[in-house]
């Protein structure tokens, strides 16, 4: 899967089309794009040669292949239109006073499957607000572990690339739904860029970053991770949590996570209508969001015929 598309069409199409939400999968491999150090926007250093350019390749907002990206990181297609591939959904709460999530990062730095980890560090009251911070042990990332999703938005997935330039392997991330969507289409395309260092995804499922581009964002649960968290839907005021579990690794770390008794399951099949209802809600409402902008623009999902009847039903 390769466009031949480079860093001009990305500026034109998403940068300044108003659907860029400054993930950093653009400049995390390409010594041609970078973030703006004080306001974390994405921008293109100087121009390049390239036709096909990873950039443009990279981006989840360029376009997005969803049926392809799935097919290649699980080796099928969505069980729910929703909520995408997955194996499990358990509703879990913590026992000690740590949070769900920091529990899921222990377990993964325990259980072997990461050496370090990307995680955001925010910086700035308007989003994004977010910058990239690599630890190497679970107790450094405690003080990353965001309270919500506003917290991680900013170029996080530059983290990687970071990562891989300081030889790090065995890298985890813990992002938005969109992070992880810029990361899959590297991970599932042609180029070689070290990505396949990454081990673990953690998803935290988004209603929005609080960034211009959210307001096209389809994506809630986090579709392309290997475990999602989302409080939304959960009972209020429980401290409990649904983790959607999508992959063999992901299943480890949270196995791990259960029987070191980190975190602890309180319903084996929950109930997820909450959750279904909120998701739908972002899903229709962004999905019209793109149809009013343009046709053109709210081609960068490449919708099959079931999604368009699943979202405009
Ligand atoms: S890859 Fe992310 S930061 Fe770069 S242009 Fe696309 S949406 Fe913006
Ligand atoms: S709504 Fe959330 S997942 Fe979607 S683009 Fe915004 S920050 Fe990313």
């Amino acid at each position: 899967m390769k466009i031949e598309k480079s860093s001009q069409d990305l500026e034109n199409e998403v940068i300044y089309g108003g659907l860029c939400i400054h993930c950093g999968s653009c400049n995390a491999f390409c010594p041609h794009m970078d973030f703006n150090k004080e306001t974390g926007l994405a921008y293109v250093v100087d121009e390049c040669a390239e036709t096909v350019g990873l950039c443009y390749n990279a981006c989840p907002r360029s376009f997005l292949p969803i049926s392809e990206i799935e097919q290649k990181m699980f080796g099928q297609t969505r069980v729910d239109l929703g909520v995408g591939v997955y194996k499990d959904i358990i509703q879990v709460k913590s026992k000690n006073k740590d949070k769900i999530l920091y529990n899921l990062v222990l377990a993964a730095f325990e259980s072997g499957v990461t050496k370090h980890f990307v995680l955001g560090e925010p910086k700035s009251q308007k989003p994004p607000v977010s910058f990239p911070v690599v630890v190497d042990n679970a107790n450094d990332a405690k003080k990353y572990i965001p309270e919500k999703t506003m917290d991680l938005a900013g170029p996080l997935v530059t983290g990687i690339g970071q990562a891989y330039l300081d030889r790090k392997r065995d890298i985890g991330i813990l992002g938005n739904p969109c992070h992880l969507q810029g990361l899959a289409k590297i991970l599932t395309s042609d180029f070689n860029t070290g990505a396949e260092r990454t081990t673990l995804k953690i998803a935290f499922a988004c209603s929005s970053g609080g960034m211009a581009g959210c307001k096209y964002c389809t994506d809630f649960s986090g579709e392309f991770s290997d475990i999602s968290y989302s409080p939304w839907g959960a009972p209020k005021g429980s401290e409990e949590a649904f983790l959607i579990i999508r992959t063999d690794i992901g299943q480890k770390v949270v196995d791990h996570a259960i029987n070191k008794k980190l975190i602890d399951i309180t319903s084996k099949e929950p109930d997820l209508s909450e959750m279904k209802k909120f998701l739908n809600r972002k899903r229709r409402k962004n999905f019209i969001n793109l149809l009013g902008k343009d046709l053109i623009t709210a081609k960068y999902l490449q919708l099959n015929i079931d999604e368009f009847r699943d979202i405009l039903e």
